[in-house]
């Protein structure tokens, strides 16, 4: 018997499962499983990342302030309270290893991030998971879960799977009605999809228990790279610099990010370019007699009648060449997500969910 244990918690996370990129006998695979951008990335980030190959000899910035300074001209925001991670998912990772330890508790939202119950295990915390409203964050579900042991209370706005999103007065009225003792982490990977949401910011502002995440997988097209930030009050971010690796970025990473940022005309097309498919399919859908919320993100979540039917139009889809996103274990078993694609990828999806439901429906 092996003498050596792992610490409590560890040996229960389900290891988190990413969208498929490959399908045999496909060349032209459409992937449009991990909400990634359809334009790719910026030129200049290309370019910046190309050119951060000449020192690779050098070792990076421990305190990220040039990308720190370029975020924070940007967004207007304090560069002193941004804190930059290997992905967002580092940053949730900082909070949680932080402010959470053994037995204490972590809420997290029925459809929520699967990375969020992961991250509470990894500390031996406990994940407590609180009902959603019909695919929506259900505030005083949020407020009546905390007990004296709630520690953390991730949401991510807009959601991920659902698309859905919560106004600004409803996460004020979430933060309001936390005790001060919890913090509540804002994660705004889609704020950029949302129009003019503010991801959270107004509120780290006026509150020393909210931490903002954002990340530059999504908008900014560099899901391969690995970059990620956080805003939150000089309290919180001086203690989440204590346990961040000092080299955690690479120059590369820092270089394409701080290039990506800047290249605001690039940013603003893609967002534009997805609001309008992003309509224009779900409409389609519609049209094909699924059921599809509104969403505020670069994906849309498709509703089937069932399992099956979910599972069925989940193999047309594979055996057209394109791969979308089962949702089974966020809870939503007769739902795929679909990210949005460009014009033609979304023309794909759409004649390929139309033939499958005119052969299931008997039209
Ligand atoms: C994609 C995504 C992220 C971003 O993860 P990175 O580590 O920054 O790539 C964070 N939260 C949610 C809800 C996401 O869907």
């Amino acid at each position: 018997m092996t003498q050596i244990t792992p610490q409590p918690g560890i040996m229960d996370i389900a290891l988190y499962v990413s969208g498929e990129s490959s399908l045999a006998g496909h060349q032209q695979v459409l992937k449009l499983s991990s909400n990634e951008n359809p334009l790719g990335c910026s030129d200049k980030a290309r370019a910046a990342f190309a050119a951060a190959g000449r020192d690779l000899h050098r070792y990076p910035s421990t305190d990220h302030a040039a990308l720190r300074a370029a975020i924070g001209e940007v967004h207007d925001l304090d560069p002193d309270r941004i804190i930059c991670g290997v992905g967002s998912d580092e940053v949730l990772q900082f909070v949680t290893q932080a402010y959470a330890g053994v037995d204490d508790e972590i809420i997290t939202t029925e459809h929520g991030f699967s990375m969020y119950p992961i991250l509470a295990r990894m500390v031996g915390a406990i994940p407590v998971t609180v009902r959603e409203a019909e695919r929506r964050v259900d505030i005083d579900a949020i407020i009546a879960a905390v007990t004296a042991r709630t520690k953390i209370v991730f949401i991510a706005n807009p959601a991920n799977p659902t698309g859905t999103m919560l106004d600004q007065d409803e996460v004020r009225r979430l933060v309001e009605g936390l005790p001060a003792h919890v913090i509540l982490v804002h994660d705004g990977a889609y704020t950029e999809f949302a129009g003019n949401s503010d991801g959270g910011r107004s509120l780290v502002d006026r509150h020393p228990n909210v931490v903002m995440t954002r990340t530059f997988s999504k908008i900014h097209g560099l899901g391969g790279l690995r970059i990620g930030w956080g805003y939150a009050q000089r309290s919180i971010i001086d203690v989440l610099n204590r346990i961040r690796q000092p080299f955690n970025l690479s120059n590369a990473q820092m270089a394409a990010a701080e290039a990506a940022i800047r290249d605001t005309a690039f940013s603003a097309g893609c967002a534009d370019l997805n609001a309008r498919m992003r309509q224009q399919l779900r409409e389609s859908l519609i049209r094909l007699g699924l059921d599809c919320d509104e969403s505020f993100a670069n994906f849309v979540l498709a509703r089937f009648a069932d399992p099956a039917e979910a599972g069925a139009a989940d193999a047309a889809l594979r055996m057209d060449g394109i791969l979308v996103r089962r949702v089974s274990g966020y809870g939503l078993p007769s739902a795929l997500r679909i990210t949005v694609g460009d014009e033609a990828g979304c023309a794909r999806v759409v004649h390929s969910l139309g033939r499958f439901m005119a052969e299931r429906r008997g039209a």
